[in-house]
């Protein structure tokens, strides 16, 4: 079997749609223009793509995007006084922080002083709450995305055993809860589970979130499972040995020097698995979409009842 491809660029781009659509609505209905306000601290070349990309996706979808830059000596204090500001402004609906801060700056602080309202990122401890109590919330972006390009296969979730190698506090975690949230059955796995290939094996969905590349190899992979690959690591010559078996990304190393790698062994999971994303293309561009979408979402919800109100 040769698996079919998740494209994420194309369903991030059919979120894209429902967003500016959404934005539209909004404007005519409230005469409101959403606003998503992005603050980096500090130089990270990294967080300075990432938050010039958020700002920039936000203007091109017709929200008010800003990016707020701060010197790397910023304080504490200051960055809660911002956040505190920000919180006031009604102008604004959505407000991320970008990670990692310098080490002067407490982060759980700052996601802490976020109004949960406003919590785009989906991380204050209020709405990671709601979540696991199945409440509407605000969710974390790179698993809600995870879960449209699941819902893209045309697959249903409920019944399924689905297994998540992983349980950070942004994508294992809440992708274990939204998983279960859809009535599969959910395995959660770590660098302490035994025989991680045997478990991983079982499952219909897999969706690997570890941050070590082509760590799942096609032994993993229960043939027709979908696998979604989260993991985003830059590999080097190390990895050489590895690899001969997938030309293109061979290719790329022995060209760059280094080569943008998954979590899954794509070249060799895609004869065993049903659907499979890769990396790039795949769970790494719906990031941003649900980013957009959880702002317009605090939006309707800031200026008509939320959903939880309206259930009760
Ligand atoms: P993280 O906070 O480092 O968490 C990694 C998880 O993987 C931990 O729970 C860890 O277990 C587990 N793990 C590590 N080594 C393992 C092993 N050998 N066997 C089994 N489990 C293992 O990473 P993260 O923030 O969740 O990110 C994971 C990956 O996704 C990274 O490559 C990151 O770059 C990528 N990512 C991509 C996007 C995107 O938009 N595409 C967004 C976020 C993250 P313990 O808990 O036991 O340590």
């Amino acid at each position: 079997m040769t698996a079919r491809i998740i494209d994420g660029k194309s369903v991030a781009q059919l979120v894209e749609r429902e967003v500016a659509a959404a934005i539209a609505t909004l404007g005519s209905r409230l005469g409101v223009r959403p606003g998503l306000v992005a603050v980096r601290v500090g130089n990270d070349p990294a967080s300075e793509i990432y938050v010039r990309n958020k700002a920039k996706k936000a203007r091109e979808l017709g929200l008010e995007g800003t990016e707020l830059v701060f010197p790397d000596s910023m304080s504490e204090a200051e960055l809660l006084a911002e956040v505190d500001r920000l919180n006031r402004d009604d102008n604004i609906d959505g407000i991320l922080v970008q990670l990692p801060l310098p080490s002067q700056i407490d982060p759980r602080k700052v996601i802490d002083a976020i109004a949960p309202a406003k919590d785009v990122d989906g991380f204050h401890p209020v709405n990671v709450g709601m979540l696991h109590l199945g409440r509407p919330s605000l969710v974390p972006c790179t698993p809600a995305g995870v879960i449209r390009l699941i819902e893209s296969t045309g697959e249903p979730i409920e019944g399924k055993h689905a297994v998540v190698i992983g349980r950070s506090d942004i994508v294992g975690k809440p992708m274990a809860a939204l998983l279960l949230q859809r009535n599969a059955t959910v395995t959660i796995c770590h660098s302490r589970t035994r025989d991680l290939a045997a478990v991983a094996r079982q499952a219909d969905i897999l969706v690997a979130a570890i941050g070590r590349p082509i760590l799942v190899t096609a032994d993993f992979v229960k043939p027709g499972a979908i696998v979604i690959d989260v993991g985003m690591n830059r590999g080097g010559p190390e990895l050489a040995s590895r690899l001969t078996h997938d030309p293109e990304k061979s290719r790329l190393l022995e060209k760059n020097g280094s080569v943008l790698l998954g979590d899954v062994d794509y070249a060799a999971v895609r004869e065993v698995a049903a659907w499979i994303t890769p990396v790039p293309g795949g769970v790494g561009p719906m990031t941003i979409a649900m980013l957009m979408k959880n702002t317009v979402t605090a939006a309707e919800w800031r200026r008509t009842p939320h959903p939880a109100e309206q259930q009760a």
